[in-house]
């Protein structure tokens, strides 16, 4: 590279990623303020805050009960134990995903079969699904990538009739819909992460099922406390996987500010839109009646690797959400794939890279990020 290499962008600026000091900091009285309650409360596991807080992600989400856990990976293994998901059975999902996704069907006891993703959203591709049923698949989970719900009509129709269950993953996607339907209403049920960089992040980990069946969430209460639903009748093992009160408090705070941030979020996405529209990049696409909630902020380009590094060398952090599909991950090497299996999600992790974006970001970042992005185009293809 023959260029100066400034340690900061050319406005002088600096951009991670995420930012949690600034979001801590923009509530930083009330977070305290509602974390020394707990503190001098003395109930910290499954009180007040847990109680109020699984009845507001309830209510966002559309559905009638809401379980806290300890993190968005149990909440997706929980609910696929609840559903009957175990030993024998088959889970299909997208190998364009976080690991935890196919992570939680091996914690379940189940075998994961993957489905390739539809390229323009990313996301599970209904017509490959109705491939890869079997007369053992028990459960299919369908990803929210990047805070854009899968196409859930879709998805429900190939499993139509079938004794299918549907677990909406939407780690990244509290607070989307599609056509005025929100994230967490689809499936039998939703599992919801509440990991520090999520869109609603505690200050540790934290997770939540989301579901209209009653029974699943008795189960699923359950299995968070040592299978037990009344102290000390254990009816079979399960786990200790509960959502503190001190997290349950602080997200209790920041969901008052959610649907700000999220609309700063939207803001941000439609300047990033603009502004690049005429670079050779794929931009997200966001289908017609869909509200994306942009968790990520992800463009496609075959010169990543170098986009990736440019932006570094000025000062900007950019991410690739992910690197490598799951079916090559080494852990899942005795499903037997090989390159080639799933080409879409292949060709995705090749290209992806997320720029930063999160409400605290200020304007004057977004424009160090877009004209970082501009000039490495605007230099051409040796760069
Ligand atoms: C973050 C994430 C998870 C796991 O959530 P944790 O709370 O970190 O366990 C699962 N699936 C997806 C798509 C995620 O992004």
């Amino acid at each position: 590279m023959t260029s100066p290499k400034p340690s900061v962008s050319a406005a002088g600026l600096r951009v991670p990623i995420v930012d949690l000091g600034r979001e801590y900091a923009s509530l930083k009285t009330e977070i305290d303020a509602a974390v020394t309650r707990v503190l001098a409360s003395g109930q910290y596991i499954l009180g007040p805050e847990s109680k109020k807080l699984e009845e507001r992600i309830a209510e966002l989400c559309g559905a009638a009960h809401a379980v806290g856990v300890n993190s968005g990976t149990d909440a997706l293994a929980l609910a696929l134990e609840g559903m009957g998901v175990g030993p024998g059975t088959e889970v299909i999902t997208c190998p364009f995903t976080f690991f935890a996704t196919a992570e939680a069907i091996v914690m379940a006891g189940a075998r994961p079969v993957f489905a390739d993703m539809e390229p323009e959203s990313m996301t599970l591709d209904p017509e490959r699904l109705a491939g890869a049923l079997s007369p053992r698949t028990k459960a299919v989970i369908p990803i929210h990538l990047y805070g854009q719900t899968a196409d859930m009509p879709a998805i429900l129709a190939a499993v139509k009739g079938k004794e299918i269950h549907i677990l909406e993953d939407m780690a990244q996607a509290l607070g989307a819909s599609q056509d005025g339907r929100p994230a967490g209403s689809w499936g039998r049920a939703a599992a919801i992460s509440f990991y520090p960089t999520k869109n609603l992040g505690a200050c540790g980990d934290g997770g939540m099922i989301v579901t209209d069946d009653e029974a699943l969430a008795a189960q699923a209460r359950k299995l968070r406390s040592h299978g037990a639903d009344v102290k000390y009748r254990h009816d079979r093992a399960g786990y200790n996987s509960r959502l503190d009160e001190v997290q349950a408090a602080l997200l209790n705070v920041k969901l008052d500010h959610f649907q700000t941030w999220n609309h700063r979020r939207t803001l941000i996405a439609a300047f990033y839109d603009r502004s690049l529209q005429d670079l050779p990049v794929a931009r997200p696409r966001t289908r017609p009646g869909a509200r994306h909630v942009f968790h990520l902020y992800t463009i496609r380009t075959p010169r990543r690797d170098r986009l990736h590094a440019f932006l570094k060398e000025r000062g900007i952090d950019s991410g690739v959400h992910y690197p490598v599909p799951l079916h090559l991950a080494p852990a899942l090497a005795g499903l037997g794939h090989k390159p080639g299996d799933f080409p879409e999600s292949e060709k995705a992790a090749s290209e992806v890279l997320s720029l930063p974006l999160y409400a605290q970001m200020t304007d004057a970042q977004a424009e160090a990020v877009v004209s970082a992005v501009r000039e490495f185009f605007d230099r051409g293809p040796k760069e």
